[in-house]
C-alpha cells in the first residue's frame, strides 16, 4: 500500500482509493462540488485541487478526487499554488452559475474572494458622486467587498436622486402607504414618510429632504411664507405668476 504524506501527516492510502479519500480520513477539509461519493470521480469542477510533488519531479496542482496515490507523493491541500488554482477554478464556474450562493458559500468557507455577488450593481458610484456632490449629503459608500452600502448614521433623506441616477436600475425608489423607501439589493438604504403638497395634497417628498432644500436655497428676499407644492403645482403656479405680469404690463 502506497505512502503518501498529506500536509506533512504520513498516511498509507490503498492503491485502488483517490488521494481526496486520504485527505478527508485525516479531518481535512478541501472544497468539492462535482463530487459524490456513490459516483465514478470525474474531477470536472477542479475545486478539490491539491498541490502534488513526486520524487525527482517538479510539483503540480491536480483534481484530488480523481488523483491516484503514488509511493511517496507529498500532498499539499493549502499551499499558495492550490489557493490560485482554486480561485480560477472557482471563477470558472461562476461564468456558468453567476448567481449561485452555494458556489460563494464554499468560496468564502475555503478562503477565495470571488468579489461581489451579482446584483445589477455596476459600481459606476454614480449614486455615491450624486449623494455627495448634488446632494450633499453623503449617505452612501463602498464597503471591503466592493458593495454600495448606507454609511452608518442614518443620514439618507429620501431625496431619491441615486435611485433617478443609477444606470442600472440596482438602487430603487418605492413610494407606498404613506412611506418613501430606497433600497440596494434586499437593504434599505432609507424609509421616511411622505409629506403632502399643499396645493393639490398628493403626497411628494420627504421632510427631511424639504428641509435640506430650504436648508441649501435659503429664504428667498421676496417671499414672504414657505410654501411646499409638489413640481407640478409649482409649474402651475409659477406659470400663472408669470402669465399674470405679462397682462399687467399690456
Ligand atoms: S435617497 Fe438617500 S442615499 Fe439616495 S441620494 Fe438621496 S440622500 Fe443619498
Amino acid at each position: 500500500m502506497p505512502q503518501i504524506t498529506i500536509n506533512g501527516t504520513p498516511v498509507e492510502a490503498p492503491e485502488d482509493s483517490y488521494v481526496l479519500e486520504a485527505i478527508e480520513s485525516l479531518g481535512i477539509e478541501v472544497p468539492t462540488l462535482c463530487h459524490h461519493p456513490a459516483l465514478t470521480p470525474v474531477g470536472v469542477c477542479k475545486v478539490c485541487v491539491v498541490e502534488v510533488a513526486l520524487p525527482g519531479k517538479k510539483p503540480r496542482v491536480r483534481p484530488s478526487c480523481i488523483l491516484k496515490p503514488k509511493e511517496g507523493m507529498d500532498i499539499q491541500t493549502h499551499s499558495e499554488r492550490v489557493q490560485k488554482a482554486r480561485t480560477r477554478a472557482f471563477r470558472k464556474l461562476l461564468r456558468y452559475a453567476p448567481e449561485s450562493e452555494k458556489i460563494y458559500h464554499l468560496a468564502e468557507k475555503f478562503n477565495v474572494h470571488l468579489g461581489p455577488v451579482p446584483d445589477d450593481c455596476i459600481r459606476c458610484q454614480i449614486c455615491i458622486r450624486a449623494c455627495s456632490e448634488i446632494v450633499g449629503v453623503g449617505a452612501l459608500a463602498m464597503d471591503d467587498l466592493d458593495n454600495v452600502v448606507p454609511v452608518a448614521g442614518d443620514k439618507c433623506i429620501g431625496c431619491g436622486t441615486c435611485a433617478n441616477l443609477c444606470p442600472t436600475g440596482a438602487i430603487r425608489m418605492e413610494d407606498k402607504d404613506g412611506l418613501r423607501t430606497i433600497y440596494i439589493r434586499d437593504e434599505i438604504i432609507g424609509r421616511h414618510a411622505l409629506v403632502k403638497c399643499e396645493a393639490c395634497g398628493r403626497l411628494f417628498a420627504t421632510q427631511k429632504f424639504l428641509d435640506r432644500v430650504a436648508e441649501r436655497t435659503g429664504e428667498h428676499p421676496h417671499v414672504k411664507e414657505s410654501h411646499r407644492y409638489c413640481p407640478t403645482c409649482a409649474k402651475l403656479l409659477s406659470d400663472r405668476v408669470k402669465s399674470s405680469k405679462k397682462i399687467k404690463r399690456m
